[in-house]
């Protein structure tokens, strides 16, 4: 038994180029077959190991009024129901339209399993509607390149552990669709991927304005490369700055540090503000790998704040949160359990994150601002192997059964970790929609403290098998 994965999206997206890049020659039209309408097109696909049939909803038009017409609509309908998998796919260069929120919206009514793709990634043009593509809220998207076959290692990845639950994968013949899986396959799976020169740690500094964020740039490059001070539109056009900085060990990490700070001083009406430094922020956040929401110890978690930190925990970015100006904090005690409760109650989404303390100016905290850092770095790069995981899952299981909505007893059958950066777990389930939120939390922060886990964001996809 194999299943069926449908691509569907509005026109012109790039379904056709992805549907002809998996089917390659054994292209097969069963267009005439009873019940499939002539617009579908169906044909036999592999990716590395798997195998499948992938129907595409060809000879769609482009619709111009900003509603799908029935027509559409009902294939895209037929298509859902048909298959087991469905890979919604949107256009990264033009970003999420209105009649993608259509297609989100019968996907997420009608197929439990949804693999969000932004087509046509490849360049810098594509980066805004990858991001945006999250606003779907259908997880992560793999970012694809149909036309250049790039991807296709991600699209594998997220096929893999649905793809398990349907079919048996065929164990013979070498890929013959054109996915390096090698480097994944060599990966030592407890090697944390440490920064170089040729690849630094790319990290973040993101806050509001005055919050200190160059300041604290200038403090870990060790020089006054940075202009620093309260007015505001000072513009800086410094973007990122490559340097060595060594943590308390003595050892220099190469990083990279995207700073905000100078692109935000460039607005000057007030109103333009919140706005621009949230698609600064967006745009710093998404080439990190570490954020640091850099707040003011006199001002802390600020709207501003918490939209920024929110973002890049969706963005799946590890996060260190820096309270600045500790210089100037009279009790220090009381500040600090305030500041802790005050996270735990407005960023319950980033719990476990560290909260360290700063001072930008005089330098104090830089040392455990840095242990910080690489600690989530460590962290989000985690992965835990699947036998742990099971012995893992039947513990908590036992110490608290999942529900039985309806009489009907969810059984999770088996768990794996996906993918990392930012790790995430698949559990293979009964009944996958009816698992409550609350149980899906209890899971994550069991992960969280038993695997110790502090400070990332973790993901778990609660599978079903038909
Ligand atoms: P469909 O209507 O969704 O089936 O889209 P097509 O597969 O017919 O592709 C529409 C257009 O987008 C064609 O001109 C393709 O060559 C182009 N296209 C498809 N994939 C990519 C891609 O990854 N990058 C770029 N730049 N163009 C692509
Ligand atoms: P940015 O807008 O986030 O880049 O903030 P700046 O780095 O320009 O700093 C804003 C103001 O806060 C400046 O006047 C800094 O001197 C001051 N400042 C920054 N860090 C500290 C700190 O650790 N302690 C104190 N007391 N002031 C700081």
């Amino acid at each position: 038994m194999s299943f069926t994965l449908a691509i569907v999206g509005r026109p012109n997206v790039g379904k056709s180029t992805l549907f002809n890049r998996l089917v390659g020659k054994r292209l097969a039209l069963v267009d005439d077959q009873p019940g499939v309408t002539r617009d579908l097109r169906e044909g036999a696909a592999r990716l590395a190991d798997l195998r499948f049939t992938v129907i595409d909803t060809a000879g769609l038009e482009e619709v111009t009024d900003y509603s799908l017409q029935g027509r559409m609509r009902r294939l895209t309908e037929r298509a859902v129901d048909m298959a087991d998998i469905c890979l919604f796919m949107i256009d990264a260069r033009v970003g999420v339209t209105p009649s993608d929120l259509v297609f989100a919206d019968i996907l997420r009514k009608r197929s439990a399993h949804v693999i969000l793709a932004a087509n046509k990634a490849e360049g810098a043009a594509a980066e805004a509607g990858v991001i945006e593509a999250y606003s779907l809220g259908l997880g992560e998207p793999v970012r694809l390149s149909a036309e250049h076959g790039e991807g296709l290692n991600d699209l594998y990845t997220q096929l893999m552990p649905l793809a398990d639950g349907f079919a048996e994968r065929a164990k013979s013949d070498a890929p013959d669709v054109d996915v390096d899986l090698s480097e994944a396959e060599a990966e030592d799976p407890d090697a944390v991927p440490m920064p170089n020169d040729a690849k630094p740690l790319q990290v973040a500094v993101v806050g509001r304005p005055n919050a200190g964020k160059s300041t604290l740039i200038n403090q870990i490059l060790g020089e006054d490369r940075l202009l620093t001070g309260p007015e505001a539109g000072i513009t800086r056009d410094a973007i990122s700055l490559r340097t060595d900085w060594a943590g308390p060990e003595g050892t220099p990490v190469p990083m990279r540090i995207f700073d905000t700070a100078g692109m935000r001083k460039k607005a000057k009406v007030q109103e333009k503000l919140e706005k621009l430094s949230v698609s600064d922020g967006l745009r710093a956040v998404k080439f990190a790998e570490v954020v640091v929401v850099l707040l003011d110890a006199e001002i802390p978690f600020e709207q501003q704040d918490l939209r920024i930190a929110d973002l890049a925990e969706r963005e799946g970015r590890a996060v260190v949160i820096a309270v600045n100006k500790w210089d100037i904090e009279g009790d220090r005690q009381a500040k600090l359990k305030e500041l802790k409760e005050s996270f735990e109650r407005l960023l319950p989404q980033l719990r476990g994150a560290p909260l360290v303390t700063v001072s930008a100016k005089t330098g104090r905290g830089m040392d455990r601002l840095h242990g910080a850092i690489m600690r989530a770095y460590e962290v989000w790069n985690r992965r835990i192997s699947t036998a742990q995981l099971n012995r893992w899952l039947s513990g908590m299981m036992e110490a608290h059964p999942p529900p039985a909505p309806q009489g009907k007893r969810i059984k999770l059958r088996y768990m794996t970790q996906a993918k990392t950066r930012p790790p995430g777990f698949v559990v293979m389930c009964s009944h996958p929609d009816k698992v409550p939120d609350s149980y899906n939390r209890y899971l994550v922060n069991g992960l969280r403290l038993d695997f110790d886990m502090p400070g990332t964001p973790i993901r778990l996809w609660m599978r079903g098998q038909s």
